[in-house]
């Protein structure tokens, strides 16, 4: 039932939750009523409460825990009386986790993934994985040689597509790696290994085509080695894929180079234009979820339907990625929890382990991440806001840890935790290596971002951003704190949005050719 601006709306997302959100433009003011159907209905406001703000739903004695998306995010200083504004000051932050001591696959959701009936029209791969779209790849080893490959995707789209429709575009992959780095520091493992993977996505049908330069510390032998590139037919398992290097002494001139990628680029095109779209399993879809410019609302609409999604992914035997390790350190205990074995949990816990060290060597305090934009839209500690962000995650048991740049095996289904820095640029780009073939970012101050190599479903966390950003944002998740559709609701019509681009539906990001830059992870030295 669609309600008016002025009816007061409260929002609860889980059942255990003693306090619910006020959802009002504003926010109530004291005295205020609270009407049938919202959650606390019957109660009456003690004082005005701040929209995205806390309301007590019963009466709290001092020290007992408050209760949001299931678990406490904080200790009452004092009573509190049902109705009352539950702000920053009457909470005592629950004390920092340690990465010991933490429960280990103690409260493991039942497995209960399927093989959903249903399909999505993709592109089947050799090697059993399937992508959403059908991109030719330009793979580079150096930042060298990234103003040609821009140039030469362009001529490429003007001479070559127009001939291939059942290629859906050209993405050149450049990058800021390649040479000027300690390429042999242990921690070069992750950009190295970031950029290999990347230019196997399963929106590239195991195709690429790899440009270089000659003198770069990262050459192609070492960027793709033997063995690496997909084995198909009529390719040996050493394969190396086709490429161009800019100085060989064969090029003359630089329209030589550009004709040379041209023209390597032919063969590849024939290749993936011989692909059509094929009914595939929804278990193949491979869907990262991450968040951007967060608001009040992102724990309370668009996390939350995204979670939903989540969850009736992988009961369909699909798999989907949550990253973000500055977002999710804070709640480090429902994940272990969540893992469905000790060694899952163990690998979280090194996971995040690691990353914790990586901060400190960097002199960084994390203890600051809650910024004051958070704390006035509601949101009073960081177990607050991590809790609102690993709901995207659902409730599936944690099935496999990836560390960063690492890459899915097609048969790895299910919940997948990609450990990677919160940055959207980077989450994106590590989630790509990772095998990610649709993406679904949630946002509430909003961001045009987009990626070249797969489409990105954005989700804007309420109506006042979907309209003014209607040709950005592609589900409106605020229509849950409109009281138009409940969370489960928007979660099922999010998926049925998923499937249709999976199958060829374009973004708004799409039309409108939006992308970010590749933004590697690289914690090594620069020389
Ligand atoms: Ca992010």
């Amino acid at each position: 039932m669609a309600m008016d601006r002025a009816t007061p709306l409260t929002l609860k997302v889980d059942a255990l939750d003693n306090v619910a959100i006020v959802a009002n433009d504003g926010g109530l003011p004291s005295g205020t009523l609270l009407p049938a159907g919202v959650p606390g209905a019957g109660l009456v406001l003690r004082e005005g409460v701040p929209q995205g703000h806390k309301v007590a739903l019963r009466d709290l004695a001092k020290g007992e825990a408050v209760l949001r998306y299931g678990v406490p995010i904080g200790y009452a200083r004092e009573a509190i009386v049902a109705g009352s504004w539950v702000s920053e000051a009457r909470l005592e932050m629950p004390s920092a986790r340690t990465l010991t001591d933490l429960p280990m696959a103690t409260r493991v959701a039942p497995h209960s993934a399927g093989q959903s009936p249903r399909t999505f029209m993709g592109y089947r791969n050799a090697d059993g994985s399937a992508g959403t779209r059908n991109l030719l790849a330009v793979t580079t080893t150096v930042q060298c040689v990234a103003g040609v490959v821009q140039q030469a995707v362009r001529r490429i789209e003007q001479e070559w597509l127009p001939l291939f429709p059942n290629v859906d575009g050209v993405v050149g992959l450049e990058h800021s790696y390649g040479c000027g780095v300690a390429i042999d520091a242990p921690e070069a493992v992750i950009p190295i290994r970031t950029l290999r993977h990347i230019s196997l996505n399963p929106n590239f049908g195991g195709e690429v085509l790899v440009v270089s330069l000659g003198c770069e510390k990262l050459p192609p032998s070492r960027l793709l080695p033997p063995g690496s590139f997909p084995i198909q037919a009529g390719r040996g398992a050493d394969a190396a894929p086709p490429g161009v290097c800019l100085q060989d002494s064969h090029h003359v001139g630089f329209m030589s180079m550009l004709d040379d990628i041209v023209a390597q680029a032919r063969p590849v095109l024939e290749r993936l234009n011989a692909r059509v779209r094929e009914p595939i399993p929804l278990s193949e879809l491979v869907v990262g979820v991450q968040c951007g410019g967060s608001d009040a609302f992102s724990g309370v609409t668009a996390n939350p339907a995204v979670g939903h999604m989540a969850d009736l992914l992988v009961q369909a035997g699909a798999t989907v990625m949550f990253s973000e390790n500055t977002e999710v350190r804070d709640a480090v205990e429902q994940l272990t929890a969540r893992a469905a074995t000790p060694e899952i949990a163990q690998a979280i816990v090194r996971e995040l382990g690691w990353y914790d060290a990586y901060l400190e060597r960097g002199r960084v305090d994390r203890s600051a991440n809650t910024t004051p934009g958070n704390k006035a839209g509601g949101l009073s500690n960081i177990v607050e806001k991590a809790m609102g962000s690993i709901i995207k995650s659902g409730s599936s048991a944690i099935a496999h840890v990836l560390a960063p740049g690492e890459k899915l095996r097609p048969d790895q289904k299910g919940l997948v935790f990609a450990a990677t820095p919160a940055s959207d640029f980077i989450c994106g780009t590590l989630q790509l290596a990772a095998g990610m073939n649709l993406h679904v970012f949630t946002t509430g101050r909003g961001t045009p971002y987009g990626l070249a190599a797969c489409p990105v479903v954005k989700v804007a966390t309420r109506s006042d951003l979907a309209r003014r950003w209607h040709d950005l944002m592609d589900f409106n998740a605020g229509q849950i704190a409109d009281g138009r559709l409940s969370v489960a609701q928007a979660g099922e019509q999010l998926l049925e949005q998923l499937i249709a681009v999976a199958s060829g539906q374009r973004t708004w990001a799409e039309r409108w050719k939006l992308h970010n830059a590749l933004v590697l992870f690289n914690p090594a030295p620069v020389t």
